[in-house]
């Protein structure tokens, strides 16, 4: 029923563990607020309790995720990035991260230096596992605007006039937008992670502002708009999120300038994020763009930094648990799958209410590390395909894995967390 992974698949393993749970956390604690979007201090706590989140509630995943998430982050890169240095030499972490990428454009995603000469990478990808490259300040070239609410926006150049001709032609179907954040410094990340924690506590400013460093907003490439319909500036999320006929015009549009939509419905487990659909994201070429936008994948699977393909899921019949519950688990499985490398998940299914026994549940809490009580358990079975070169990877090479076992527990209030996995 267990097993113990290989050594590299550790890695591997761990990785996708950093990222399910930064990613995809259904925790049900902590306030929410919107890591990307989230910027200024707000007049108390409960102001961001009720903004700026980014997970809507027909995302599946609870609001808590997306800034626990964010929350945990940083300190989880860091985490991994020591478990990585303590698995691997660094000729073999050099090695790993080469196997793992795809030739393609995916470099582009991992490429660090950037000189004032070279200029920027358009393609670059700065996430909650990926910081903005060394360098990247000082080669970056910026405008100054102020939006309609009287404040000043920060964008990379190139951008804006993106941004302009995009404003111009949705001006032309009677679509009205601003922009309401454009690029955010590392040190103004910072001095509102600092502000925060004196306010309200290094906790809750962790889980509330995204970690410096680790947002898009630093690119100046990414924007968030907000919506001004009958001359009446509508900024706040929960507002904005009332119009989806508004986005889809706008969101039709914006490949044809060069943008991309980077927090899709759905992708939380690949972004990070819920959806937001005011974060577009400029890539400074309308064909890729267009590629991005008609296949409606995230960036990040554009980039080869993770897999995205369609789980077939067949979530059965449970007295136990109900289609909600159980699609929860199921992200999860899907969250730390995201960073299997090469590897295709294609199918999972519900393992049946027999699994919750007492005994499974004892020997969920009896893992190492378990601090919560899980008082439920739910197992999944799934197939999934190996890299065809297998390089590092602990996987048979081009092979086809069927009946593949994930545990996942959960506490009474909690979410579900995966505790086993294996054969
Ligand atoms: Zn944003």
């Amino acid at each position: 029923m267990k097993k113990t992974w290989k050594k590299c698949c550790s890695l591997i393993v761990a990785a996708g563990m950093v990222f399910a749970l930064a990613a995809c956390s259904s925790g049900t604690a902590a306030p929410s607020a919107d890591t990307e979007k989230e910027t200024e201090a707000p007049a108390d706590v409960s102001a961001v309790d009720s903004v700026e989140d980014s997970d809507d509630a027909s995302a599946g995943l609870s609001a808590a995720a997306s800034e626990e998430a964010s929350a945990a982050l940083s300190a989880d890169a860091a985490a991994f990035s020591t478990a990585a240095a303590a698995e691997f030499s660094t000729a073999e972490a050099a090695a790993f991260s080469t196997e793992v990428a795809p030739e393609t454009a995916s470099t582009a995603a991992t490429d660090g230096a950037q000189t004032a000469a070279e200029g920027i990478n358009y393609l670059v990808l700065v996430n909650k596992i990926h910081p903005l490259p060394e360098g990247w300040e000082d080669a970056l070239e910026t405008v100054h605007t102020t939006n309609s609410l009287g404040d000043d926006v920060e964008v990379e150049k190139k951008t804006y006039d993106a941004y302009l001709l995009l404003k111009e032609d949705l001006e032309k179907e009677g679509v009205y937008v601003d922009l309401d954040s454009g690029r955010r410094s590392v040190a103004d990340q910072q001095r509102i992670m600092d502000d925060f924690t004196k306010k309200y506590g290094a906790d809750y400013a962790a889980k509330t502002v995204a970690t410096p460093g680790f947002s898009e907003h630093h690119t100046g490439l990414a924007l968030d708009l907000y919506l001004i319909i009958d001359g009446v500036d509508v900024v706040e999320n929960e507002d904005m999120i009332q119009y989806p006929e508004i986005w889809e015009k706008i969101h039709a549009k914006i490949a044809d300038y060069g943008f991309v939509l980077r927090f899709l419905e759905g992708k939380e487990h690949l972004t990070g994020y819920g959806y937001e659909p005011w974060h577009i994201r400029y890539v400074d070429s309308v064909d890729i763009a267009k590629e991005i936008m008609s296949t409606g994948v995230t960036l990040e699977s554009y980039l080869g930094d993770v897999n995205e393909t369609d789980v077939d899921i067949d979530y059965g019949t449970s007295e136990l648990y109900s289609q909600e519950d159980l699609e929860e688990a199921a992200i999860q499985i899907k969250c730390s799958f995201a960073s299997w490398k090469g590897c295709e998940l294609h199918s999972l299914r519900y393992a049946g209410d027999e699994c919750c026994t007492e005994e499974n549940i004892a020997w969920l809490n009896s893992h190492e590390g378990v601090t919560e009580k899980y008082t439920q358990v739910a197992e999944f079975l799934g197939s999934f395909h190996s890299p065809v070169e297998s390089g590092l990877s602990a996987w048979e090479p081009d092979y086809e894995y069927t009946d593949y076992q994930w545990w996942l527990g959960r506490t009474e209030n909690g979410g579900w967390e995966i505790v086993d996995s294996g054969y």
